[in-house]
């Protein structure tokens, strides 16, 4: 399914469904297996170039999910692996060989950073963290031993959007693989391989299972990379069962009115709280006034929920009257699900080429499917709160 004609949302309606195949079911059933038994002797002995030899090495509903997480990144191959940091750290060992230089964005997502802080530096791996906005100017970074530059736009905390053209352009010059979370986007507002990438990864648990209830990662490569991340999760044993492949195809059938509802809700929501005194700042890459919206609109068809605002400094005591009486906001780890999240957050903590401080309290909001008027008059009670 990849006719270049047909919308976005017609392919995600239909990518990695295959009826006939399944006495006309709409949906690829789910397929609990592990065994897979062969007919006769010459199948057993030709099980090596089968589709179907072992539940480790897929199933049809992990294959189904593989071909759509394809179609979502216009990739060559894909992945699926039991949580996104799974994924991350299956495309990070691949590239890992003692003396390995890996450059990574020092707003990157915390156990992404520990992957390479503690397992990798213990097998002879170097990883610098450079500025998120540094663009082209990564080339100076460059060794002879760099092996991969990981991306993360926009960030995870902070939300600085990143020249994902240029660093990749740079990354290709050099021969150097590049790998870029795209967890925020859903992959539906962003395919960074069309951007130059080589590896787009997401954590599903968040926008593509959408409902909160599904931990899932997604690698989608270039063919040129897939052997290299494939045979570094096969020798790890990564596989995922068929019902947490069902539950994922099965939020990717509505990932396209989510996603836009979430942006329009998100939009709303972030425009009200730049009006708001208690607030700083707020980063909202869809905000004509955000550092990165230029760029944003370059890369990106849209804004997913979530973002992030600075509020004035205030203590713990202030700031637990304001969070403890949340109703419609939970708060917890997470976010892509159909209901919204805030949390007062730390970035400092994950960064060392740059700086984090905007001199109030940090906070990162996940915009859900409730109604954004609703969710705007909590807010502002939540921060009438904080005022005491
Ligand atoms: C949540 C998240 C991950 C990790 O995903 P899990 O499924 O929780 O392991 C990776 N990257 C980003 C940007 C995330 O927000």
């Amino acid at each position: 399914m990849s006719e270049e004609n047909l919308g976005f949302d017609t392919r995600l309606a239909h990518a990695g469904r295959s009826p006939a195949d399944h006495s006309g079911a709409v949906n690829t059933p789910v397929y609990r297996a592990s065994t897979i038994l062969f007919p006769n002797l010459a199948a057993l002995d030709a099980k090596e170039g089968a589709k179907l030899r072992y539940a480790r090495r897929g199933t049809p509903t992990t294959h189904a999910l593989e071909d759509a997480i394809c179609e979502l990144e216009q990739a060559d191959r894909a992945l699926v692996s039991p949580s996104g940091v799974n994924a991350i750290s299956t495309i990070l060992m691949s590239f890992a060989e003692p003396g390995a230089h890996i450059l990574m964005t020092d707003n990157a997502y915390g156990p992404a950073r520990k992957f390479c802080e503690f397992t990798l530096k213990k097998f002879g791996v170097e990883t610098t963290y450079y500025d998120p906005v540094i663009g082209a100017g990564i080339e100076s970074l460059i060794r002879p031993e760099t092996r991969l530059i990981w991306m993360e736009s926009p960030g995870s905390q902070t939300f600085e959007i990143q020249d994902v053209t240029s660093i990749c352009e740079v990354a290709r010059k050099h021969g150097i693989a590049t790998a870029i979370d795209n967890t925020w986007s859903g992959g539906y507002f962003c395919q960074p391989l069309i951007q130059g990438a080589d590896i787009s990864v997401q954590a599903g648990t968040k926008y593509i299972s959408g409902h909160s209830d599904l931990m899932l990662g997604t690698i989608a490569c270039r063919d040129g990379v897939y052997d290299r991340l494939r045979d570094t999760y096969l020798r790890f044993g990564v596989c995922i069962g068929g019902d947490d492949a069902y539950l994922a195809l099965r939020g990717l059938r509505t990932l396209a009115v989510r996603m836009a509802q979430h942006q329009a809700s998100g939009l709303k929501v972030a425009n009200w709280l730049v009006q708001q005194p208690e607030v700083m700042r707020v980063m909202h890459p869809g905000l004509p006034s955000d550092p990165g919206h230029a760029l944003w609109a370059k890369h990106f068809t849209g804004a997913s929920g979530l973002f992030g605002f600075v509020i004035r400094e205030t203590d713990r005591v202030a700031l637990a009257r304001m969070f403890d009486g949340l109703r419609l906001f939970g708060m917890g780890s997470s976010w892509g699900g159909f209901e919204s999240l805030l949390v007062p957050s730390n970035p400092s903590v994950y960064r060392s080429a740059t700086q984090w401080a905007p001199g109030g309290q940090t906070v990162r909001i996940h915009v859900g499917l409730e109604n954004a008027d609703d969710l705007i008059n909590e807010l502002r009670r939540g921060l009438d709160r904080l005022n005491g």
